[in-house]
């Protein structure tokens, strides 16, 4: 298979931090066709050589398992073009056209990097320059739209031009190792199904935290806040995966009609219960692993009365045979004690403990970041007694660790490696349709309807902590705490 992969936006942050680094280890994993050619496009005047120099130094940037050897470069550089275009400009389109056919690829992927104000015209002008056949896929980057309406709107034009196949919404949390190790945890295995349920499973948490402020991107973030920026998208993402049924194939609509149930079956908010289970905040000076760091209001480009979550969680149930009544905690947040995504499945406890000291009851923790893994935490007897004649010792806590890296030790595949490799080779199992995406805007619309009349402010909480003391409270109602609390 030939393929050219446009990265709109070659020249952004996205770019070169997540995009090029993922082509690159798909070249070294030898997991792009030979032939394949990567064009960026941005309104820079670049040679395709003086896109490549630029290139490289933010390449070996990387960690060292990553970073590209002079040679390894100049061989994936040899895929590098670049094409100077503005994209507000119709007339820019018939070179792209005139560049991609000079290639005759069998596939090709327009990568949508830019501001998402783009997108509708980009859609627009490659539909005009005929870039629409059935060679042809896009990737929406998120954010897609601010609420529904204008989600609606992005999705009518992308339509207008492609056919739901072609057009493929990317998050990233779903091309994550261990997402992929929940499906197969669940849908490979027997062992959990009987248990994947309200009868066994008392609560399930899911935190998304980052230890980083805003950075450059206040001006962003302040029109975005956490609920549009992680909890529309990521958060409610990963709970489709843990609450879906098991689909009939592994095809990407079965999968998909699965997802989208959960997100329809996802308890409505209403002014109270917004009022009541939702927890916004926002972050104070404070210290991240013993540095100093500013608050939301001090950082650039945020307005110092800014009334923009930097901090959500919440409570939510998925309203079902299966999960009827079991409490979903989310939280996300930045400027957190830590960089640390995941996932908790607590079990429910024993009904009957018959050995000595607190009988813990099971968890499964699925670690999406900084590293993944899937760690099912048990209690255990060591198996030593005393020759007094006393009782066995209590049961002591251990963890099954299935820590993939020993598991799989070469070609681990990050995230956005899979999902690159999933669009060129149109797998869709892993992007979102519109569908989902629109009924996930529906969900948090009211929040944020709320949130516009309500007088309070976001609470406030000193960077390098977990967050609002009202986080913990909200969680605490269900007899549940978040892990650093447990
Ligand atoms: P960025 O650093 O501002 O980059 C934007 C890119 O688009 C640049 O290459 C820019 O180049 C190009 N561009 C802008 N206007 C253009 C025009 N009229 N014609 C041609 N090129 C144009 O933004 P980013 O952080 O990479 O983010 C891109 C998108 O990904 C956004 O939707 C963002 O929300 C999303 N996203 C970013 C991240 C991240 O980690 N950065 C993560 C998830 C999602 P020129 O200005 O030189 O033309």
């Amino acid at each position: 298979m030939s393929f050219d992969l446009v990265l709109f936006g070659g020249t952004g942050d996205l770019a070169w931090r997540k995009l090029m680094p993922a082509l690159f280890q798909a070249h070294r994993h030898g997991n792009l066709p030979e032939g394949g050619r990567i064009l960026g496009v941005a309104r820079d005047d670049l040679s395709d050589d003086a896109y490549r120099a630029w290139l490289k130094p933010k390449l070996q940037e990387a960690d060292s398992a990553k970073r590209p050897s002079d040679a390894d470069y100049e061989d994936f550089a040899r895929r590098l073009h670049f094409l100077r275009m503005d994209l507000s400009q119709p007339e820019a389109y018939g070179r792209l056209r005139a560049w991609l056919e000079s290639g005759r690829a069998d596939t090709i992927v327009c990568y949508l990097a830019t501001s998402p104000h783009l997108f509708p015209q980009i859609c627009e002008q490659l539909g005009a320059a005929g870039l629409n056949d059935k060679r042809v896929r896009v990737v929406l980057e998120k954010p897609l739209g601010h609420d529904l309406a204008s989600a609606r709107e992005i999705n009518r034009v992308v339509r207008s031009v492609f056919t739901e196949q072609q057009a493929l919404r990317i998050d990233h949390y779903l091309g994550k190792p261990s997402v992929q190790n929940l499906m197969a945890l669940r849908f490979g295995n027997v062992l959990f199904e009987p248990l994947w349920r309200r009868e066994s499973i008392a609560s399930v948490q899911i935190t998304l935290a980052e230890s980083l402020g805003v950075g450059t991107r206040g001006d962003f973030y302040n029109r975005t806040g956490a609920l549009r920026d992680m909890v529309q998208n990521h958060a409610l993402q990963l709970v489709t995966m843990i609450a879906m049924e098991p689909p009939s194939s592994n095809d990407a609509d079965s999968i998909r009609d699965e997802k989208l149930k959960v997100l329809r079956s996802l308890k409505p908010f209403t002014e109270d219960s917004v009022l009541r289970d939702v927890v916004r905040g926002q972050y104070r000076a404070g210290a991240v692993a013993g540095v100093a760091v500013p608050g939301y209001l001090e950082e650039a480009k945020v307005p110092s009365d800014s009334r923009t979550e930097t901090f959500v969680a919440l409570r939510t149930e998925v309203q079902n045979w299966r999960w009827a009544g079991v409490p979903f905690h989310i939280r996300t947040g930045k400027r957190l004690a830590q960089r640390e995504s995941e996932i908790v499945i607590h079990f429910r406890p024993l009904p009957h403990p018959i050995f000595a000291g607190p009988a813990q009851a099971n968890k499964l923790v699925i670690k999406l970041q900084p590293e993944d893994g899937l760690e099912l935490h048990m209690l255990a007897a060591r198996g030593s007694a005393s020759a007094l004649g006393q009782q066995v010792e209590a049961l002591s806590p251990v963890f099954l660790d299935l820590d993939f890296d020993k598991v799989f030790p070469t070609q681990r595949v990050g995230a956005y490696e899979r999902l690159l490799m999933d669009a060129l080779a149109g797998r869709l199992n892993l992007f979102v349709r519109s569908d989902e995406q629109e009924q996930a805007w529906r969900w948090v619309e009211p929040v944020l309807e709320v949130w516009k009349r309500d007088p309070a402010l976001p609470k406030p909480y000193q960077a390098g902590t977990w967050g609002p003391p009202a986080s913990s409270a909200l969680v605490a109602r269900d007899g549940c705490a978040w892990p650093e609390e447990s």
